[in-house]
């Protein structure tokens, strides 16, 4: 069945930028926009390095100057002592140009109301959106976009923006929880961090065994596959195999999860969902998915692939039982600084050894091979690079400043990769 929107007005890709380095690099890869959070701002990525209040404004002017726009995250619940700060961040964000504030409760809600009435009001996705009569009761609030709840199907979806009296985004990848939505006391209750202030630690993905009290050191294994427990370690959420569907909604704005990751992730899943985004834009009756879009994504930190609940309830195939972490084919090579003349200047971001072959990701979706070679630091030629060490070499081709290079990793990685990938993927088509 061909899935066609009628509503042609393209979705806007939104990418996390959790510093202002992953800013430059979503911008230069095709976000329309980015969400950000500030240190101490109630954001739900507390871990990651996140911005200060200039790097703020600047950050804003910078994606402004690009055509793309900048939504704060204010998005965790905060008590009553975490509110103190934030009429001074409502306030520099109004004065940067902000383009909307993200939240989830309704007391940061009304404050933001009151300091900034003209701010236009996200609703996030913590505040777990699953029906009609939520949407317009948050309209009523001031809300003009609410990103759903991750635990809604494509028929549910559907049924809601039909009559949905504001904007609705949907998170079309990156990590859930196995919980709604954060909404979880695992992380405070095993390492007082609060999942809901953005501290999570990510312990219901933690491999477990039973201890009985009188044998402490004896380990019972609760298996659940050979030699290994991760009961609530999910997947990945992925829709790109159901873009036409996505796309068929009509919402407005296809969100991708990942403050935490890495600048190499967001250049490759902002630009492949672009790249899907603009194809069915184009040609929504011949759209197809192109197997190298899936394959683009296989080789960004992952822990396997599922659809959610887009196409129904998950099932105890959309828990990662092989791994806890994260799996990749690729590192970040060296990132792109300066152009001079014939030469272009580097910067390492993992150990280079001359000869060594790695892939240019060009900004215009075009990517292709460069061998590390004459690689030159103050005039001498260097056979070993270490990460951060700035470099000149001559790229045969023309990269922009901010462009990534990447190269492959261990084959341990690699093998384990391809067998989740193949999985998903063969899932996927039948
Ligand atoms: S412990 Fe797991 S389920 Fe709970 S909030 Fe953290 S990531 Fe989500």
């Amino acid at each position: 069945m061909r899935y066609i929107s009628h509503v042609m007005k393209p979705p806007e890709i939104l990418s996390p930028a959790g510093n202002p380095e992953h800013l430059e690099t979503a911008c230069l890869y095709g976000a329309e926009a980015v969400y950000l959070g500030v240190r101490g701002g109630a954001n739900l990525r507390a871990g990651a390095r996140n911005f200060s209040l200039d790097e703020l404004a600047q950050g804003v002017s910078y994606a402004h100057d690009r055509g793309v726009r900048v939504y704060l995250t204010l998005n965790t619940y905060p008590h009553d002592a975490q509110m103190e700060g934030l009429p001074d961040i409502v306030s520099h964000a109004r004065e940067a140009g902000v383009d909307a504030v993200i939240v989830s409760d309704i007391g940061v809600l009304s404050l933001v109301r009151e300091i900034a009435p003209d701010m236009p009001l996200h609703l996030s996705t913590q505040a777990n959106t699953v029906n009609s009569r939520a949407l317009r009761a948050w309209a009523g609030l001031g809300v003009s976009r609410v990103i759903l709840a991750r635990e809604l199907s494509f028929e549910e979806i559907s049924r809601m923006k039909a009559i949905s009296p504001v904007e609705l985004e949907v998170f079309v990848h990156g990590g859930v929880c196995i919980s709604v939505s954060g909404r979880c006391l695992i992380s405070n209750y095993l390492c007082s961090r609060d999942a809901n202030q953005g501290r999570c630690t990510q312990p219901c993905r933690w491999d477990y065994a039973l201890v009985e009290r009188s044998r402490q050191g004896a380990y019972m294994p609760v298996e659940e596959r050979d030699g290994y427990t991760f009961l609530f370690n999910s997947k990945d959420l992925c829709l790109l195999p159901v873009m036409d569907r996505v796309m068929a909604l009509g919402v407005d704005g296809l969100k991708i999860e990942g403050r935490g990751r890495t600048a190499l992730y967001i250049a490759t899943a902002v630009q492949t969902y672009r790249k899907a985004r603009d194809a069915y834009m184009n040609n929504p009756q011949g759209f197809a998915l192109n197997p190298e879009w899936m394959q683009e994504l296989g080789k960004i930190s992952n822990r396997g692939y599922f659809t959610g609940f887009f196409l129904g309830s998950p099932d105890e195939q959309d828990i990662n039982y092989d791994f806890s972490g994260y799996v990749h084919t690729h590192h970040l090579a060296a990132k792109v600084k300066e152009i001079k003349g014939e030469l272009t200047v580097f910067e390492a971001r993992n150990p280079l050894i001359e000869g060594m072959e790695g892939e240019w990701l060009s900004s215009d979706g075009m990517s292709r091979k460069i061998v590390f070679w004459n690689m030159m630091i103050e005039g001498c030629r260097r056979e070993r690079i270490r990460p951060n060490e700035l470099f000149e070499m001559k790229a045969g081709f023309a990269p922009l400043p901010g462009e990534l290079v990447r190269k492959p990793c261990s084959e341990g990685d690699k093998v384990i990769r391809k067998e989740a990938c193949n999985t998903f993927a063969t899932r996927m088509s039948t």
